[in-house]
């Protein structure tokens, strides 16, 4: 215990110095209320860890406030003014829809403030492109909305959180970044919702696009964008979870070589849709094939490989629904929202080809 208060007192002091000696190199030439306003949404993972000084693993996420986080990068305070909300201090994995569905009604009711330029989400990297699609497809507002978070820790030696955030803040109070959907700011890189990824447990390079690749750049605070996302987002999505204090059950199977098909059995019992991480193009064993056929609930096909397309072609069940491009994680994050609306397959058949 008196460790961690070590460690953190020293990291304080740290980001003290570091930031009086900001405001001396810099001096403070803004005009108050001259900057955009962008409001910063704290939810915790390794951009908030505390660890042992210097260490880059063992350390604890989800550690730090919105403003320790904030205060650690004065240069922020050069590119707009900000709000800053802590919704929950968590390792991402301990995201839940509930998280989801209070960061979507924030944004919604903010995004009605004139004032408000855009939105920054700290979050963990574990599960950020869950969040950042979920936003995607419920936030009303075509303000930029964007996520970051880092590899190390804040008491990391050479820590990439500082400088992600001050890019995110870069980005959401751009017009660059204004229309594009759910933004991820990673490594001087903007990916878009639907297609970002992790795919690195140590590299601070940890987010990708695959196939779909990055669509922009950061660059010293400047902004370019070159790609815009190609499937409906944000203003243009169905999607409507004002009021929702839960959303419906969706469970993710993996196959695997032998794998047990009384898993679906009993997946398809304690949910309301399943999505199937299958071999290759969507494929599984003949026993899960018999399994899956007689399955009364909603059961989407997704593809435990990265780049990829699974189309009604590849099913190899008369029931199921294709994934498209959309990793089993999303797929299920879709299938989720469409079970508010529709279970039937023409809807879900339909709605995976749009988003
Ligand atoms: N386990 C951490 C989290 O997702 C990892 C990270 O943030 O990079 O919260």
């Amino acid at each position: 215990m008196k460790r961690m208060i070590l460690v953190v007192l020293t990291f304080i002091i740290l980001l003290a110095v570091t930031a009086a000696l900001s405001e001396a190199a810099t001096g403070d030439a803004t005009v108050p209320g001259t900057k955009p306003k962008v409001v910063v949404l704290a939810t915790g993972g390794t951009i908030a860890g505390v660890g042992d000084p210097g260490k880059i693993s063992g350390y604890q996420p989800g550690t730090l406030t919105a403003e320790t986080l904030l205060w650690g990068v004065p240069e922020i305070d050069e590119v707009a003014d900000i709000e800053a909300i802590q919704v929950c201090n968590v390792n991402s994995d301990d995201i839940t829809a509930e998280i989801w569905l209070t960061l979507a009604e924030t944004i919604n009711r903010l995004a009605a403030d004139p004032e408000v330029a855009g939105f920054v989400i700290t979050h963990g990297t574990d599960t950020m492109e869950e969040t950042a699609y979920f936003l995607n497809l419920t936030v009303k507002t075509d303000k930029p909305v964007v996520l970051t978070g880092s590899m190390r820790p804040a008491t990391a030696l050479s820590a990439d959180g500082p400088l992600n955030l001050y890019e995110a803040v870069c980005v959401a109070a751009s017009d660059e970044a204004i229309g594009q959907g759910v933004l991820i700011v990673f490594s001087d890189q903007i990916y878009s919702a639907r297609s970002m990824t992790k795919v690195s447990t140590y590299s601070v390079m940890a987010i990708s696009a695959g196939e779909a690749g990055d669509i922009g750049i950061v660059r010293d605070g400047n902004v370019y964008i070159y790609e815009h996302p190609g499937r409906k987002h944000t203003l243009a999505s169905e999607f409507d979870v004002s009021g929702l204090q839960t959303l419906p059950k969706v469970s993710v199977l993996y196959f695997s070589v032998d794998a047990d098909p009384e898993l679906l059995r009993y997946a398809a019992e304690h949910s309301d849709g399943l999505v199937i991480a299958g071999a290759g193009a969507g494929e599984f064993s003949k026993a899960w094939i018999d399994v899956i056929s007689e399955l009364q609930i909603p059961v989407v096909i997704s593809s435990r490989i990265d780049d990829g397309l699974i189309m009604k072609d590849n099913l190899l069940c008369k029931n199921t629904i294709a994934a498209d491009t959309l990793s089993p994680q999303k797929a299920a994050i879709l299938l989720r929202l469409a079970l508010l609306n529709d279970s039937s397959q023409e809807y879900l058949e339909e709605l995976f080809l749009r988003y």
